[in-house]
């Protein structure tokens, strides 16, 4: 049965009918989260062709994910049956754009077969330029460097505008990478994200007939999320929309979060200024959250100033109160998150499915995942990799693992080819060492040892830079040998990401996402801390944990999952129940937003996008201190808690005891005697330490019943030290 006009309107409010049918001229729905924006953009499309306003092949929706594509197209086959949905055009900017080139981009030059370059072919085409041009990658991220070339794309500036308004030695480098990079990339016929956009804009332009197709073509334009635009994205729009004008546009300033990606929030306050005539449709009822979350969602938003004044309503049930929750430290807190779900799961009504956890940065899921692995709860993780199938934390296991036992070569070789300890050494010379390996039957290590005048072995036939190189690398990793006997898990960590080089790769680049690459590493760092008590075979029992960790990992992928989800990609979800995690001054809001109003204002709107996911329960927790850049560091709650009305809150029992907190996989130090072994330290006293030397101390810090030092050693800087366990002499 085809259902007919009336089916596709029946379910819709008043002003979310009249949205679906003011189906002429432009169309500005602003409207806040949950009052039925995608829904009524799906029934639009369902109701212009049912109603004989436009064939399907006359339709070009727009959404922000291939996902929300997914989902948008099998709503469609159920309201106009699927042989009608599968001639629409739905997709995200960059899969219709791809299209259009594919038909029309020789025009302009472009082979209908064209590549695209997805993340990875990108980086590895920035590191191809950077070694054309003699640069070291492990010395200039790769990462930082696509990330600034893509933001310069964006905005339309050719390689040559760019090296012309350099400011820093940091831009100075992409201004010679960029060039190159683009020429990889037209050398091998690909296109990268941004070409996709810019490229079809420039076809638009130089070929007014393939653009007057293109607009005779898709009569009707529909947009979600629209306030997540960037400026390419907004003239496409209006180009294609260009002559009939038929847009319609829906989106939520509140939830503009991609500031960062160029998004121009700016787009949707200027709509009306660019498209006078345009009918403004807003939804005022929420119908995905109960009153409590939409009412404290409201409270927290309502203290942006740069808004437009507006008030978001339900007319559902109060619901349950906002459960907010203090807990010890990051793994009570997923060891909170962990038997809440089991019990709210236990009870029957809700499904793994039903819940989300959600959190500001990637970083955090590694407790989350421990928790949920232990508990036997099947999840899957959205928005980033798995930690333990992270990059960085690969490299800092491989090379954990070298030092615990130099004969893995696998190991060996990921470290000499993802660390700078490898820098200069290239797959020729890891050829040759496996040849060599292969011949005389010896481990690869052995091999690198002979080059070094280690071993009696005959040595491979490596010579020159190479050999010199590997010989170098060879004392950084003897040095670790050896003080892999003396030193803590954590501080053999320490100093092992330290020789490698992997400390200054990542801590010292100062971008964003190199950031929160060493943000894991430090993440990583805490796990090892929890072995620190272990004695003697720490490394090797934390080495076990972690490969069984990441063992379990790849298991479940059954759909009855909990989803495991940052904010920023939780955006246009519902869940039943939201966890929302680390919801703490630093996190949420971010350290680096604290400087601007406006940076600040985003991260309120993240909070908000994260609060109105949840359709029935809401929890908000935080810790009493957390485990940040590698010490553990006392939590302050986040502001914007402080804007949800008190009496919307459930605050359980108090915070949680340090005494409840959850048994670690390997039981933490055994409780230091107070007394004799640890002296009293205060700041500015001058130390002794066995392996360190002299230093002073530059901080102390109390952590459950000990003290943490952080001490500056003369020979060796900065160390953080456990008070008990460090037998200081104090001078
Ligand atoms: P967001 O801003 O988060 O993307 P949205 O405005 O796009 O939200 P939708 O996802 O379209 O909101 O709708 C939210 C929920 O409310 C969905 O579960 C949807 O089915 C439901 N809903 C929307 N309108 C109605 C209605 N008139 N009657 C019943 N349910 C509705
Ligand atoms: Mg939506």
């Amino acid at each position: 049965r085809q259902p007919g006009k009336r089916d596709i309107l029946t379910g819709l409010n008043e002003e979310q009918v009249r949205a679906v049918t003011t189906v002429a001229g432009p169309v500005l729905i602003v409207a806040g989260p949950g009052s039925g924006k995608t829904r009524v953009l799906t029934h639009r499309v369902g109701y212009l062709i049912e109603a004989g306003y436009a064939s399907p092949w006359h339709i070009l929706a727009v959404t922000f994910t291939n996902k929300a594509a997914r989902e948008m197209r099998t709503r469609l086959e159920a309201l106009i049956g699927l042989e009608q949905a599968q001639r629409l055009t739905v997709g995200t900017f960059h899969a219709t754009c791809a299209r259009i080139l594919r038909r029309d981009g020789g025009r302009i030059g472009i082979d209908p077969r064209f590549t695209i370059y997805d993340d990875a072919d990108q980086l590895e085409a920035v590191r191809q330029a950077l070694k054309a041009l003699g640069l070291d990658p492990k010395q200039f991220s790769p990462r930082s460097i696509l990330s600034r070339i893509s933001a310069a794309k964006s905005q339309f500036q050719s390689p040559q505008q760019f090296a012309e308004q350099v400011q820093s030695y940091w831009d100075e480098v992409v201004s010679r990478v960029y060039p190159r990079y683009e020429e990889i990339l037209r050398r091998n016929q690909a296109l990268d994200f941004e070409d996709l956009l810019t490229e079809t804009l420039r076809l638009f332009h130089e070929h007014p007939d393939v653009l007057a197709r293109y607009q005779d073509w898709y009569r009707y334009v529909l947009v979600d999320e629209y306030q997540d635009t960037n400026r390419v994205q907004y003239l496409l729009v209006r180009s294609i929309s260009g002559a009939h004008r038929n847009l319609c546009v829906v989106g939520d300033p509140d939830q503009s979060i991609y500031g960062w990606r160029q998004a121009d929030i700016r787009n949707i306050l200027d709509f009306k200024r660019d498209y006078p005539d345009a009918t403004e449709i807003h939804l005022e009822l929420n119908y995905r959250s109960t009153r409590s979350i939409v009412e404290a969602a409201d409270a927290v938003i309502r203290a942006n100033r740069l808004r437009i004044e507006r008030r978001l309503r339900t007319e559902n049930p109060r619901g349950e109160p906002i459960r907010l929750r203090e807990c010890y430290d990051e793994g009570h807190e997923a060891q909170f998150v962990a038997s809440e779900i089991r019990r709210l799961t236990l009870r029957g009504d809700l499904r793994y499915r039903d819940i989300a956890v959600m959190y500001r940065t990637n970083a955090q899921s590694r407790p989350l995942e421990e928790a949920l692995i232990r508990a036997d709860i099947p999840y899957q993780l959205i928005g980033g990799l798995r930690f333990y199938e992270r990059k960085e934390i690969k490299d800092a296991l491989a090379l954990l693992r070298v030092i615990a036992n130099p004969n893995d070569s696998v190991s060996l070789q990921r470290v000499l080819a993802n660390t700078p300890l490898g820098a200069g050494i290239g797959d020729r010379t890891w050829q040759e060492l496996e040849r060599w390996a292969a011949l005389t039957r010896q481990p690869v290590a052995r091999g690198i040892a002979a080059l070094a005048g280690q071993s009696d072995v005959a040595p491979p036939q490596i010579s020159g830079r190479p050999a010199r190189l590997l010989a170098e690398a060879w004392g950084t990793l003897q040095q670790l040998w050896e003080a892999s006997e003396r030193l803590l898990p954590s501080e053999l960590f320490d100093l092992a990401l330290e020789r490698s080089g992997l400390a200054q790769l990542y801590h010292d680049a100062g971008d964003p996402e190199q950031i929160e690459r060493w943000e894991n590493l430090l993440q990583l760092r805490s796990v090892l801390a929890s072995y620190d008590s272990v004695g003697d075979g720490a490394l090797r029992a934390f080495l076990e944990e972690s490969a069984l960790v990441t063992d379990a990992d790849t298991l479940d992928d059954a759909s009855d999952q909990v989803t495991l989800i940052t904010l920023h990609a939780a955006k246009g979800l519902e869940f039943p129940v939201v966890f929302l995690t680390g919801v703490e001054e630093g996190l949420l809001p971010h350290a680096r937003s604290l400087e601007s109003e406006a940076q600040l204002e985003e991260e309120r709107r993240l909070f908000y996008v994260g609060m109105t996911r949840a359709r029935q329960r809401l929890y908000i927790t935080y810790t009493f201190r957390r485990a940040r850049f590698g010490a553990a560091d006392l939590s302050v709650r986040s502001r914007f808690v402080d804007d949800i009305p008190v009496h919307l809150i459930d605050r359980g029992d108090g915070p949680a005891r340090p005494d409840t907190s959850p048994a670690r996989p390997v039981d933490r130090r055994t409780t230091p005697s107070d007394g004799a072994s640890s002296p009293p330290l205060a700041v500015g006293m001058r130390v002794f330490h066995a392996r360190f030397g002299d230093g002073v101390v530059a901080e102390v810090r109390p952590v459950q019943s000990d003290q943490e030092v952080v001490v500056d050693f003369k020979r060796h800087g900065r160390k953080t030290l456990l008070a008990s366990l460090a037998n200081l002499t104090v001078d």
